[in-house]
């Protein structure tokens, strides 16, 4: 079993952890000065590149080659992020693509920085395993694109990690709770980390997790805290010391070293006040020494606005999962911010219940992938067994050809969700043939199960939609539901696919599916074409009962003909033919189709649909 490792990537701090096996409990992995957390910052210097600690206290003195919140930039364009630039004192690049920034004489990409914090937790967890890690699970925010992840992968991949799984943060803390547990409930999970905001509501079912809503503010946290700290301490050191400091450097943070000391002063005491109800602060400036007693009540009063700024966009994700605070079972701090003892209570105000905050809420995240990440390896054997499909699942569509939704080696859980329509006019019954294998035939695999879906309303072929949803729980269970969307009709099935099934089968049908390969695609590629042509065929029908009359004689003489000429391409089994056939019938009845769509019939004769269709069936939409 290879070893896979949990890492959180994250705007201000990333760390790595891994589960104990003999505890069966995650751990994050510290430093070999005994430090967790490793800042995400890059410095760029002439002797070399400096990570985490050391990079943050170059910070002050080379602020141009200097990169935190890197995070920010990940698979980003110029034009996406034009607007925060004035956050950064190091140079981004304008250009096509991805952004790229100078810094140290050099350029680099965004997932080039990330990697270098991602080898320093690689290498964390190397020393300390005494032996190659090479596999990760790695977190992102619920809100990032696809760009944004394939950055995150992107980064792995120079660091030498193979990103095995990426995961969304919050699912990820909900999974250090062990709430992939709970049978069924909705989380909400409130992350407050040093720059960023981020809300996400959560619904976890038989251990798979669906987001509802995110929201948040990406420029509030615990930075914008120690912000109003220093501005208040300046205020103070002016007024007893008649000092003039620059307010400005602190809102630009292209402060000089006095307004760094200021800045780690503040955020020291900050963090103090989390615990203490009363701490001094000490610093010393040009020619003198500051100090100043603050008490938990005072810092609170600063920071209340700022808190406040974060209940709106909980409202508001609430709001679009169409939920109300007392929907919410679970709640999840995550972020060192959520620290802050009036975070915690407004938290508890808006939610009304008490926020899981046993774990650190810096740490849970990266505790969270080291979940998953040994979920992956097979290492957690207990309730939830991630395991994989063995064989593909699907449907049979017209004709007997299989239409897969869950293709072999899926991890479990898993669900996947299809629309299909009918083939014949007025159909009101559509059976669902569940099947199992990797052949193209639903004649040749696995028969699982067999249901019905009734009352759909008559309707042309082509215009029902038809759901159809799988959802494999975590034991394996396979539920198959069918859901016509106009009449919210709808029929289901559970079975479980893995049940009398042995390795030996398991090996033989996939061996066959090679064996088979060839004459299977045939034997598809057949059933496709004549698919089409029945389709073709059914809507020139339908388009000739209705406007029939109003053609000329020739004009009919030579659609029933083409109609005659594609029916007995059919009968035979000449793919070229009958597609020849299907396009000289499409060409033949252009005319009609034109004036259907000018009588304002569209969709009648809409050829272009003839696509796959379900068994006495049902068609896959385009
Ligand atoms: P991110 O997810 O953005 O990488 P973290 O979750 O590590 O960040 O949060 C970092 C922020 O948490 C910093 O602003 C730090 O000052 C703040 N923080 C850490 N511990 C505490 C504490 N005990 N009280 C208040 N704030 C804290
Ligand atoms: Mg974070």
């Amino acid at each position: 079993m290879s070893r896979i490792v949990g890492i959180d990537l994250g705007t201000t701090n990333s760390l790595v952890a891994y589960v104990d096996e003999r505890t069966g409990l995650p751990v994050v992995i510290p430093d070999r000065d005994g430090r967790r957390l490793l800042p995400s910052i890059v410095g760029f210097t002439p002797d070399g590149v400096l990570v985490g600690e050391a990079a943050r206290r170059q910070l002050a003195r080379r602020p141009a080659d200097t990169v935190y919140s890197v995070k920010r930039l990940m698979g980003r364009g110029w034009e996406d992020v034009k607007d925060e630039l004035r956050y950064f004192p190091f140079r981004v690049l304008p250009g096509e693509g991805v952004v790229r920034l100078a810094v140290g004489g050099r350029e680099v990409t965004p997932p080039e920085v990330s990697a270098i914090v991602l080898r320093t937790l690689k290498e964390r967890a190397e020393t300390h395993f005494g032996e190659p890690v090479e596999k990760a699970v790695v977190t992102v925010p619920a809100y990032f694109n696809d760009s944004q992840r394939q950055a995150t992968k992107d980064a792995g991949r120079i660091a030498g990690l193979d990103v095995v799984r990426i995961v969304n943060e919050p699912t990820a803390a909900s999974l250090a709770y062990g709430l992939h547990r709970l049978g069924q409930g909705v989380i909400a999970v409130y992350d407050l980390g040093g720059g960023t905001f981020d809300i996400s509501i959560l619904r976890v079912k038989d251990g798979i997790f669906e987001v509802l809503a995110t929201n948040g503010d990406t420029h509030l946290g615990g930075d914008d805290f120690d912000r109003v700290l220093m501005l208040w301490l300046l205020e103070d050191v002016q007024a007893r010391h008649h000092r003039e400091l620059d307010r400005d450097c602190v809102e630009l943070a292209r402060d000089g070293e006095a307004m760094q000391e200021l800045r780690l002063a503040a955020e020291a005491a900050k963090i103090r006040l989390s615990t203490e109800e009363r701490t001094t602060l000490t610093l010393p400036l040009a020619g003198f020494t500051y100090h100043r007693a603050i008490t938990r009540a005072e810092i609170e009063r600063l920071l209340e606005p700022l808190v406040s700024r974060t209940l709106g966009p909980c409202r508001q994700a609430l709001a679009d999962a169409g939920l109300t605070p007392s929907d919410i079972d679970q709640v999840v701090l995550v972020g060192g911010s959520t620290r802050v003892p009036l975070v915690r209570r407004r938290v508890q105000e808006l939610f009304g219940k008490a926020p899981h905050s046993q774990l650190n809420p810096d740490e849970v995240v990266a505790l969270g992938a080291a979940v998953q990440a040994q979920i992956l390896a097979g290492g957690i054997k207990d309730m939830l067994l991630l395991d994989v499909t063995p064989l593909s699942l699907g449907i049979e569509t017209l004709g007997g050809i299989v239409s897969i939704l869950i293709p072999r080696n899926t991890t479990i859980p898993t669900s996947a969700r299809e629309m299909f329509t009918t083939s014949v006019d007025g159909q009101t019954v559509v059976d669902m043939h569940v099947v199992q294998g990797e052949r193209e035939l639903a004649r040749d695999n696995r028969s699982l199960a067999r249901f019905e879906l009734r009352g759909i309303d008559p309707m042309p072929a082509g215009m029902p939609k038809i759901e159809v949803t799988f959802l494999i729980d975590a034991n394996g269970i396979l539920q198959v539901q069918a859901r016509e969307q106009r009449t919210g009709k709808a029929a289901s099935i559970e079975v479980k696919p893995t049940y009398g099934l042995s390795d030996a089968d398991v090996e033989r049908m996939v061996e066959e599916s090679f064996a088979y390969a060839e004459a299977d695609v045939e034997a598809r590629l057949l059933i496709e074409v004549r698919n089409e042509a029945d389709t073709v065929l059914t809507h020139v029908e339908r388009a000739f009962r209705q406007a029939g009359a109003l053609l000329g004689a020739e004009e009919r003489k030579a659609i029933e003909a083409a109609v005659a000429a594609l029916r007995r391409a059919r009968a035979g089994d000449d793919r070229d033919a009958i597609r020849e056939r299907t396009s000289e019938l499409n060409h033949a009845t252009e005319h009609l189709a034109e004036m259907m769509m000018e009588a304002a019939l569209k969709g009648a004769l809409d050829t272009k649909r003839a696509d796959e269709i379900m068994g006495r069936g049902s068609s896959r939409e385009q």
